[in-house]
Order: C-alpha cells, then structure tokens, then sequence
C-alpha cells in the first residue's frame, strides 16, 4: 500500500493484514480510507474536515481498479463514508458519479447512516479564519476569502491544541502537519491493482467547489494494464494536467514510477503560474510492483506499508527546492 501523507498507518495498518492474508485491493483501500475518514483528527479528510467558506464540510472521494469499473461522489455533506458510498455507486448503478442531493439520496437508499462532519475543532480553526482574515489579498482571489492549503493553515492559525501561533511564512515549522486528501493505492497477493481517494478539499473552499479528488483521472487513477496514481494538493493544479492519468500513461509507455512522477510534475512547474501556497503532490504504482511519490515542494510525506510494516517517509524527490 502506498498513501498520501503522513497519517497513512492509520488506514494501512488497519487495512494491511486483510491483504496479506489474501484479501483483495479494492477492500484494503476502501477499508483504509473508511479509516482516515472517520479520524476526528485528520483534518482534511472525512469527519473532522475544514469546512467550506460558509462553514459547512463537503466531502469528495473515488475508488477505481480499471477504466471499466470506478465510483465517484462530491460534495457529501451528511454522510461520513464517501469512499465507501463511491464503491457503491459503482458496484450498485451504471453511473461513475454522483453528488451532491443525489448522492445523498443514493446513500440513504443504500442504507448508509447521516453523520455530523464539523467538528468542534474544525468550527474553532474556521472562526479564526472567519475572524483574522488579515494579510489577504482579496484581489487576487477574486473577491473570495482565499482557500489555501492546510498545510499553510497550520502556520497561520492556532488550531486548538496545536501549539504555537505562526503566520504563513513559518509554516515549514511544522514538518508533518496532519492535512490534505488521502489517496491510497494498493497491489494485492494476486497482483490486483486498486486505488481510492478522499478529501474534505481545500479548506475554506467556495461552497460547491469539487476538486481534482473524487474526478477519475485527476485525483485518481487506476489501469491494470498499466498502473495506479493518485494526487494531493491543489486540485485546480492536478486537473489542469489530468495528473493521475497522465502518470499512468507514461507508465503505460514504459516509464519508471519515478519518472511518470517527474514529467507530470515538471509540466506543472511549466505550465502554470506558481504562487507560494501551491503544493502538487503524486504517489505512482506500476503493474509491476514498483513505486515511487514525488511533490513540487518540500512537505509531503508518503506511507508505504509491505510485509515489514508501515514507514512514513520523504518522496522519493521534491522538485522545487
Ligand atoms: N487535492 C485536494 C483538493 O483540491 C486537496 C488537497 O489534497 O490538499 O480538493
């Protein structure tokens, strides 16, 4: 298993042991990320994410093994399994996607039960946000309160028992911040490829706004003839490169992981204009077994989980210093 971030153990581990007993891929991602998602304290993902501009938690999320066969919902706001309601979505309709009412109204007929996703926690950071928007160039962004990445948010605000107070340019003193989309890909006993992806999105978001997470191809992809990848970061960045797919493209024409990974993330540093917050972030699995994480700047970490338990380590490289 290979998973965005450093609070992968929490789903992996949970997950693993199914899997090395010969359970299949698709149950290890959805059991991981059912995890992750339902950790009060992972703070972008599940119960527990930041809220929206209006202070209401939408959750996206995706699962996917082949072209053939992959779920989607966006913007769920009563339900706190959106990577198990995707699987449903596409084991149970002949649709890849559903949001919003819709799929809402498909969970509740699949018996899934309503849950509360703002947490105290997530209502205090959003008040301070609300309250301090101060040093924001409201110009820039259109007019909106700027969604920035959380991983920035922890430098800038005091989350509840999250220490001292910084401001943006401090953020790097808080090296591993629990933040940001999980995006979990696994190869079972019998090589079967699969991948799932969640996220409560950027914090602080537009209302209604859907990232690349819960978008096949963008957060997620998966292609058992070639291999799965999965993204985290600013989403308008991955959809602009369709980045999962584009990974597993270049893998599909021979590239290593690492340098599927590299490509995606150097069209990036092309193509678009990059502002400080901007954070790009790629984990890659091949049809063979091999693996590699990347990310356009320093922060991200990647869990990998094998037979010698979880480690949570740097990417592989990080292209902008
Ligand atoms: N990619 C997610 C989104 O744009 C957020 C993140 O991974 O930081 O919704």
């Amino acid at each position: 298993m290979l998973t965005t971030w450093s609070f992968g153990p929490t789903g992996n581990d949970a997950a693993f042991p199914a899997l090395m007993r010969g359970g299949d891929a698709l149950d290890g991602v959805v059991h991981a990320a059912t995890v992750i998602e339902a950790d009060p304290t992972i703070d972008s993902v599940g119960v527990g994410g930041l809220p929206d501009y209006d202070g209401r938690v939408s959750l996206d999320a995706c699962v996917m093994t082949d072209p053939n066969r992959a779920g989607a919902v966006a913007f769920i706001r009563h339900y706190a399994n959106p990577t198990q309601i995707a699987r449903r979505v596409m084991e149970k309709t002949i649709h890849v996607t559903l949001v919003g009412d819709g799929a809402e109204d498909f969970a509740g007929r699949e018996g899934f039960a309503r849950a509360e996703l703002l947490t105290q926690d997530a209502r205090r950071v959003w008040e301070a946000w609300r309250n301090d928007p101060s040093g924001i160039d409201r110009d820039k962004y259109k007019g909106w309160i700027p969604p920035r990445n959380v991983e920035e948010l922890r430098g800038s605000f005091v989350a509840p028992g999250a220490g001292a107070p910084g401001n943006a340019a401090s953020a790097k003193r808080f090296p591993e911040p629990h933040h940001d989309t999980v995006g979990i890909l696994a190869m079972d006993s019998r090589g079967r490829l699969a991948g799932a992806c969640s996220t409560s999105g950027m914090a602080f978001k537009v209302p209604g706004r859907v990232g690349d997470s819960p978008i096949i191809g963008q957060g997620l992809y998966v292609d058992q003839e070639a291999g799965a990848a999965c993204a985290t970061g600013t989403g308008e960045i991955i959809t602009g490169v369709c980045g999962s797919f584009l990974i597993v493209e270049l893998m599909r024409r021979g590239a290593p992981p690492v340098d599927a990974v590299r490509e995606t993330l150097e069209r990036v540093r092309k193509r678009f204009t990059l502002l400080e917050d901007h954070q790009t972030a790629f984990c890659a699995l091949d049809r063979h077994g091999r693996w590699a994480s990347g990310a356009l700047r320093p922060g991200f970490r990647h869990t990998i989980t094998d037979d010698a338990g979880s480690r949570v380590e740097d990417p592989t490289f990080v292209l902008l210093p």
